[in-house]
């Protein structure tokens, strides 16, 4: 006995637990696409002609952001939509997702843009994590995730982008919203979820269309849509605290479907709550980059500071400059 799609009935593929629909594929791709639409007008994400720097990874979250934007946008003939990878310098891990992310945007019809840590810092994250002071042991994902955040916005400067789509899914943003809540740090939900109406000069703003994707949503659309995605974890992933968490709620949202979505609305109340309050937000600027900081200096120039002294006090030299 077949299952039945709640909307054409034919057989379905994908029961979506959080809305009780029972899919076909036509339907689940068709459902998929509408979902992102509406999150996309609801917050007012974007706006005729823009240029739109889509941040893809060569995962699968990156590859349904991607086919699914192009889905949109084909319709939108004065948009234009720029796949970028951002090269980490993580040897095993990349190359193969980079394969991916280019097998995709050609299937698109996209030109993939590629840039490098190795490129923009001098230095590859292989290199920045050998090179670390194992006393004071700054986890990987602290330099990448900074990093990451500088190097997306560079290349979307560079690129004229107007506004940069991210690939982060329901899951993700669930759990960061409940990583900042336990670590008592509540105010950092509205920095993160700022529209787009009042972004930062000199940053191109950030929007997150899949964000009312679950996980298993971007799953079983990459997969009956047959999308080239390369999902290994990345081999630095060792963050304890968002693990626990995931386990946490993926248990919740089994229980009780729609948790993850209450999650959500829970960090839009924070942010808008915040957002009442503009002059908390940022404090000053920084004196070497011009970015929005609470101290003198923003986290990726301390970063990259501290990098380049280590190359300094290397007696063998640095690491990555020796052989260019
Ligand atoms: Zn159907
Ligand atoms: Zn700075």
């Amino acid at each position: 006995m077949s299952v039945i799609c709640s909307k054409c009935g034919q057989d379905a593929v994908y029961l979506r637990r959080y809305t009780s629909e029972r899919l076909c594929k036509a339907c689940l791709v068709q459902t998929t696409v509408d979902r992102v639409r509406k999150t996309i007008n609801r917050n007012k994400m974007l706006e005729a002609n823009d240029r739109i720097v889509v941040a893809i990874s060569g995962g699968k979250d990156s590859a349904v952001l991607l086919d699914v934007m192009h889905r949109i946008e084909r319709n939108y003939p004065g948009s234009e939509l720029v796949p970028l990878t951002i090269d980490e310098g993580i040897k095993g891990y990349r190359d193969e997702a980079l394969s991916a992310a280019r097998k995709l945007a050609e299937t698109l019809g996209l030109k993939l843009e590629v840039r490098s840590f190795h490129d923009m810092f001098d230095m590859a994250l292989d290199d920045i994590v050998n090179t670390r002071d194992e006393s004071k042991p700054l986890g990987a994902c602290s330099y990448c995730g900074v990093l990451r955040r500088r190097a997306i916005n560079t290349a979307a400067l560079e690129l004229r982008a107007d506004v940069v789509a991210t690939g982060h899914n329901m899951d993700d943003e669930a759990q960061t919203v409940m990583m900042n809540i336990m670590r008592g740090d509540g105010r950092r939900i509205g920095r993160t979820n700022k529209p787009r109406s009042s972004a930062i000069q000199g940053f191109i703003p950030r929007i997150k269309p899949i964000i009312e994707l679950s996980e298993r949503d971007v799953v079983a659309y990459a997969h009956h849509l047959n999308l080239p995605y390369h999902d290994i974890p990345c081999p630095y992933a060792v963050e304890a605290c968002r693990n626990d968490i995931r386990l946490f709620l993926n248990e919740m949202e089994h229980k009780r479907p729609g948790t993850l979505t209450a999650i959500l609305r829970s960090g839009e109340s924070i942010s808008d709550a915040l957002l009442q309050e503009p002059k908390k937000y940022v404090t000053s600027t920084c004196l070497q980059c011009g970015s929005p900081t609470a101290a003198d200096t923003c986290k990726a120039c301390k970063l990259l500071d501290e990098i380049s002294s280590r190359e300094l006090s290397d007696k063998n030299g640095p690491k990555t400059r020796g052989s260019t």
